[in-house]
C-alpha cells in the first residue's frame, strides 16, 4: 500500500527530561522546573465540584481568565491571548511571522521550542553565543541580517538560569531594527528577586514591537492542563486569533487559572519556599567546587568543571538514589546538569544524597 508523500521534517523532537523511574513510583523528579509546592488549594477545590461541565465547548476567547490577568497584571485585556500552554503560542507566533527562508535568532543554549516551531514553518535558525552562560546582546545584534523576524529569548533563560537585566534588556530592544519582533518569555519571571531585574511584560506593556509569554505552567503548579498566555500590539493579537484553534484552552485549565491567579498567598509563598531552597542548594553544591549562576528561578544549571567527578556520574549517582535531574546532552552544555528546586521533604533528602555521594567520592 502506498503512503502518500509528506514534507520532509529535519527536526530534532522535543525530548522531556526523564520523568519516572521504572518499576519504582518512590522517585523524586527534579528534572522539568515544576511548581514544588503543588497548586494553590483552591484550585485543588475545583476538582471535587461535582458540577464541572464538560459536554459544553469552552469559551472560544478565554474571556473570564483575561479579565482576571488584565486585572492582576494591569494590563490591556484586548492584547491578551491564551494557549495550550506557552508552546502554542510560540508557534502560532512562529506561523504569523515566518515564511521558509527567514530568520530567527535565538540564544545557543535556549528553550527548546523556539527552533523547532520556528523550523517546522521552514524558517532558519541562526544561534547567538552567550557570553559566560549570559545571553550577549552584541551577539544577537551581530546575527541580524535582512532576513531577522524574530529574536526568540526567554528571561530568566532556561535551561542557564542566567538573566539580562533592565538596561540590557531595553538596550538589545533600541539596538534591534524596529521591523524585527522581539520575544520575551517571562516563563519564570516569578522567582527572579533580583533589584535590577524587571519582566518583560512591566518593561514592553506598550511597546508595538515585543511579544510576552507567560505561562501557568511554572509557579501556578498547573503544567499538566496545558495553559498559558501571550500578550502584545493589539494588530499582532488580532491576526493571532485568526490562526488560533478555536476551543485551543479548555474550560477546565481557564478555570483553574482564573482561581490560581487570585491566590497570591500561594504565589508568595511559592516565591520565599524558592529562595530560601535555592540559594541553600546553591551553596551546598560550592562546597563541592560545583558552580552556578546567581539564583534567578525555580532551578539552578550546576556546573562541574572544577568539580572532581563529572556530572553525568553525578547524575546516575542521584538516580540511585531516586533523583531525577536533567541532563544537558541536547542543549549541548558540556558537564552540566539543570536541578529544579524541589519541596522541603525532597530539598531535605537532596541534601541528604549529595553529601553521601561527595563523601564517597
Ligand atoms: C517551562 C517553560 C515554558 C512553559 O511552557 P508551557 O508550554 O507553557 O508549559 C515556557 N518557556 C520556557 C523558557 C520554559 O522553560
Amino acid at each position: 500500500m502506498t503512503i502518500p508523500k509528506f514534507k520532509k521534517i529535519n527536526i530534532e523532537s522535543y525530548k522531556p527530561g526523564k520523568s519516572g523511574i521504572k518499576n519504582n513510583k518512590n522517585y523524586i523528579k527534579l528534572s522539568a522546573n515544576e511548581s514544588s509546592l503543588g497548586v494553590s488549594p483552591n484550585v485543588r477545590r475545583i476538582f471535587n465540584n461535582k458540577s464541572l461541565i464538560t459536554n459544553r465547548y469552552p469559551d472560544s476567547k478565554s474571556k473570564l481568565l483575561r479579565k482576571a490577568i488584565s486585572k492582576e497584571f494591569k494590563c490591556d485585556f484586548n492584547k491578551i491571548i491564551c494557549g495550550a500552554g506557552s508552546d502554542e503560542i510560540i508557534q502560532m507566533v512562529c506561523q504569523l511571522y515566518l515564511n521558509k527562508n527567514d530568520e530567527v535568532i535565538l540564544p545557543e543554549f535556549s528553550f527548546l521550542m523556539y527552533r523547532i516551531y520556528s523550523k517546522i514553518v521552514g524558517a532558519k535558525v541562526k544561534f547567538s553565543q552567550e557570553n559566560n552562560f549570559k545571553i550577549s546582546i552584541e551577539n544577537i545584534i551581530k546575527k541580524v541580517t535582512r532576513k531577522t523576524k524574530i529574536v526568540f529569548l526567554a528571561n530568566p533563560n532556561n535551561p542557564t538560569g542566567t538573566y539580562l537585566n533592565k538596561f540590557e534588556l531595553i538596550k538589545l530592544r533600541k539596538k534591534l531594527n524596529k521591523k524585527i519582533l522581539l520575544v520575551v518569555d517571562d516563563a519564570y519571571h516569578e522567582y527572579n528577586l533580583n533589584k535590577d531585574y524587571v519582566s518583560g511584560l512591566n518593561l514592553f506593556k506598550r511597546s508595538k514591537n515585543v511579544f510576552i509569554l507567560r505561562t501557568f505552567s511554572k509557579i501556578y503548579g498547573l503544567a499538566s492542563l496545558r495553559i498559558g498566555w501571550g500578550y502584545g500590539d493589539k494588530k499582532i493579537i488580532d491576526a493571532l486569533y485568526k490562526i488560533k484553534p478555536p476551543f485551543n484552552v479548555n474550560f477546565i485549565a481557564e478555570k483553574c487559572a482564573t482561581i490560581a491567579i487570585s491566590d497570591k498567598v500561594f504565589v508568595r509563598k511559592s516565591i520565599r519556599h524558592n529562595l530560601l531552597w535555592g540559594n541553600k542548594i546553591k551553596k551546598l553544591f560550592e562546597d563541592y567546587k560545583v558552580s552556578s549562576s546567581k539564583l534567578a528561578s525555580n532551578f539552578l544549571l550546576l556546573n562541574f568543571k572544577n568539580c572532581e567527578i563529572s556530572a553525568k556520574l553525578f547524575m546516575s549517582k542521584l538516580l540511585n538514589n531516586r533523583i531525577i535531574v536533567r541532563g544537558m546532552e541536547e542543549y549541548k552544555i558540556k558537564n552540566s546538569l539543570r536541578l529544579s528546586i524541589g519541596n522541603s521533604s525532597e530539598n531535605k533528602y537532596l541534601v541528604k544524597v549529595v553529601k553521601k555521594i561527595f563523601k564517597n567520592v
